[in-house]
């Protein structure tokens, strides 16, 4: 993007028509105007070529108290548009606060009664979010590929019955119906971070999106993918670290716990850790759910499985119910360890 873009931080006293004459201006000038109603004052980012609009022009409207140049390449998502942490709130339960948040359950929808009692252990192990693909963006086209709307509803079942709220992968712009009937959060996966058509179809509804990170995408790329989300207009953005592919292969991927402090200072967006997805092995999916815990993140998504053995996907990572229970109890002391709450 040539010339950068700006944001024009408004006088906490703008009246309505200063703040009119401000956004005429910037449309007349050919440039979109982005409104945030931060909690003291108002905010506008001013995204696209800003040679059309000199900066000093905008300093001198009334009403205006200061006018900064955003240099990253990504404008919305940056701490430089929002000091403040962003906190989605999805019925209640506020993600990127001091709240640790735990989201648990399968790696894939099975079955009903399946689905129902992982909802039913997790809830009481304190998770708050269900997880659980329906539609599972698999390596092998003759891999289990999801239930699709069935397991939407058993996950919506389970949702009636616990009280959690749920979470499942969108893969394709044509579920947006099923989406916005089933569930509570969107998850984008790794595999589609950089599926734009898709991001952008995420950015025009108005549910929370989980956004993972990329198999190889850089911190840069895939807070440019966030970025496609809040430009079509969707602020309620997750971003989840879950891996990337190095060169090792003792373990499934490497889990970049640097990402979550390198994003903390470069967004104001709340940040998951998928442990399970990155190291692919339970035995040490408690371990690093703890260190993320410890190095910032606000909350962990667990694949729990009551039978790992016989699942349909992502058996060799996923933890037994008890063994969730335990890494709950440790995890509150974390939390607690490193000032926030569980
Ligand atoms: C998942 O969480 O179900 C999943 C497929 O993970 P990822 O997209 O990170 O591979
Ligand atoms: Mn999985």
């Amino acid at each position: 993007m040539k010339g950068g873009s700006m944001i024009i931080v408004l006088k906490p006293n703008v009246t309505p028509e200063q703040k009119d004459h401000i956004i005429q201006k910037i449309i007349i000038g050919g440039l979109a105007p982005h409104i945030m109603q931060g909690v003291e004052r108002v905010v506008i980012a001013v995204i696209g070529d800003d040679r059309k609009l000199p900066k000093e022009s905008l300093a001198s409207l009334p009403g205006v108290e200061e006018v900064i140049r955003i240099l990253s390449p990504y404008k919305l998502v940056s701490r430089e548009f929002q000091k403040e942490d962003t906190v989605v709130d999805v019925n209640g339960i506020k993600i990127g606060d001091k709240k640790i948040v735990v989201m648990a359950g399968p790696c894939s929808v099975e079955t009903r009664e399946g689905t129902l009692s992982i909802a039913q252990e997790v809830q009481v192990a304190g998770a708050v979010i269900l997880r659980g693909g329906a539609f599972k963006p698999r390596t092998s086209p003759y891999s289990f590929q999801g239930l699709g709307e069935e397991g939407l509803e058993y996950l919506s079942e389970a949702r009636a019955k616990t009280g959690l709220i749920v979470i499942t992968e969108m893969m394709d712009p044509r579920d947006m119906p099923l989406m916005l009937k089933y569930t509570d959060i969107i998850q984008i996966g790794a595999r589609n971070m950089q599926n734009f058509r898709l991001l952008s179809e995420v950015g025009k509804c108005r549910k929370p999106v989980m956004l993972k990170r990329g198999l190889s995408a850089t911190i840069q790329e895939f807070l440019l993918s966030a970025e496609y989300i809040f430009a079509a207009g969707n602020h309620q953005v997750i971003l989840c670290e879950r891996g990337i592919r190095t060169f090792e292969t003792a373990t499934r991927n490497t889990l970049d716990l640097s990402a979550v402090c390198v994003i903390k200072q470069l967004s104001h967006l709340p940040v998951i850790v998928d442990p399970s997805h990155a190291v692919g092995k339970a035995e040490f999916v408690p371990a690093l759910a703890r260190a993320a815990v410890a190095v910032g993140a606000d909350g962990v998504m667990i694949e729990v499985h009551s039978n790992p053995a016989e699942a349909y996907c992502d058996g060799e990572q996923a933890l037994l119910p008890v063994q969730f229970k335990e890494l709950m109890v440790s995890l509150r002391k974390i939390a607690t360890a490193v000032g926030r709450e569980m």
